[in-house]
């Protein structure tokens, strides 16, 4: 690889669907009792271009994540190790401790709201 090479950020987005209560909020807030969400992760990766003009191939990283996602749909978050409190930003986290190659997850939970963590 050419130190000439160009970085590029990449990004695609994935969805899941999942229920999900929130045991630390208080017995009174909406989040607290079990509901679900129509879930949207983006992942976004960066590096410099390979041979191909790539990052990466979009295929790969579906394989790559393929197998988490199948971790999640349809399922209660909470009964997933490592989301027994699985706020937004906690299933970000979750996400990126598992793709070593993502530098940002973002986690949409709907239209309006998402989370996002970054290795940096
Ligand atoms: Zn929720």
């Amino acid at each position: 690889m050419s130190e000439n090479q160009p970085t590029a950020r990449i990004a695609r987005t994935y969805r899941f669907e999942a229920a999900h209560h929130l045991p630390l909020l208080p017995s009174t807030h909406k989040c607290h009792r079990m509901h679900g969400h129509n879930y949207r992760i983006t992942v976004i990766l960066r590096g410099q271009l390979d041979n191909r003009g790539f990052v990466t191939d979009f295929g790969e990283l579906d394989d790559e994540i393929a197998p988490l996602l199948k971790q999640l749909d349809h399922k209660l978050l909470n009964d997933v190790p490592g989301l027994e409190n699985p706020t937004a930003e906690l299933i970000a986290f979750w996400f990126l401790e598992r793709l070593s190659r993502a530098v940002t997850i973002r986690v949409y939970e709907n239209d309006d709201s998402w989370a996002e963590i970054s290795r940096d």
